[in-house]
């Protein structure tokens, strides 16, 4: 079962000028086969179906948890692309085309089916899909799966990276190639404990360094490609026969960090009333809602 903290694991710059054409190629990195919904699916379900469990309780834990992280990545990534949909549209009378100002953004569903939000799809709008998932129930097949896809996953935010310079987006990006690289060393630690080849060789994939990329960067100063952080109170503990050793930067070792991340404030956005979001008349909402906790 799962508990859930409200706060996003890192805090997020301020929301700049409405961004929505990098919001759409943020997309990529939520909604793509590449992004965060498909790992935490992948690891998720591949901790729900994974046989003999006690048996090999490392691997197990090691997908459990940070199948765990993925879903506050699945978070950080939404606040992203709202962050940057933000003031996207006008608040004037309906008559005036208040959405008119969106009408050439490259994602009109973000406007049309959502409320100025980010949506479950592709840089292209095409839905996540369940097929992403590859779960063969064979350990080191899946674990090697997992290799690659967060290899595939660190391609492609750099190219998202490579395509804006909006501040919400980097920071976020700089964070995530960061935990990506966490993700993949463990993979390739864990191939390495059941096979002998020297999978964290391959790394990084592509051949550039997070620390070239000043965003990144700062999250590595604080050691944070180290750590691997145990999203449960109880639970996981045999994460750290995997995660443990010099880590292959030679800076130090693998650290396993008992709880999640300090993070910062989900940023509370403002109403967007001309796109119903969320409603017409947010301010008689909230009279309902205040009224409500006076009475609790
Ligand atoms: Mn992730
Ligand atoms: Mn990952």
């Amino acid at each position: 079962m799962y508990m859930r903290i409200d706060k996003l694991q890192i805090e997020l710059p301020k929301p700049t000028e409405p961004d929505p054409s990098a919001a759409a190629a943020v997309q990529e990195l939520l909604g793509g086969r590449f992004g965060e919904m498909s790992t935490v699916m992948n690891y998720t379900y591949q901790s729900f179906n994974m046989r003999g469990r006690d048996k090999i309780k490392p691997f197990y834990d090691l997908v459990a948890n940070i199948a765990t992280e993925e879903l506050g990545h699945i978070e950080l990534v939404a606040a992203t692309i709202n962050s940057m949909l933000n003031d996207a549209t006008e608040s004037v009378n309906p008559v005036d085309a208040p959405l008119s100002s969106i009408l050439g953004a490259r994602n009109l569903h973000q406007f049309l089916t959502n409320g100025n939000s980010a949506v479950v799809a592709n840089s292209m709008n095409a839905p996540w899909q369940g097929d992403y998932v590859f779960n063969s129930g064979d350990v080191i097949l899946d674990l090697l799966h997992n290799f690659f896809l967060e290899n595939g996953a660190r391609l492609q935010k750099i190219r998202v990276y490579e395509m804006t310079k909006n501040p919400v987006a980097r920071q976020m990006v700089g964070y995530l190639l960061v935990r990506g690289g966490v993700h993949a060393t463990a993979y390739a630690k864990a191939l390495e404990d059941l096979t002998g080849v020297t999978m964290t060789k391959m790394l990084p994939i592509p051949k550039i360094e997070n620390r070239d990329f000043p965003e990144a960067r700062q999250f590595e100063e604080q050691g944070l490609h180290r750590k691997l952080y145990r999203f449960s109170v109880n639970d996981y503990k045999d994460i750290a026969a995997i995660w443990r050793g010099p880590h292959p930067s030679g800076d130090g070792d693998c650290e396993v960090v008992n709880g999640p991340p300090e993070g910062g404030p989900l940023a509370d956005l403002p109403p967007a009333p001309e796109n119903y979001a969320p409603g017409y008349h947010p301010d008689e909402l909230a009279e309902i809602a205040q009224r409500l906790m006076r009475a609790m």
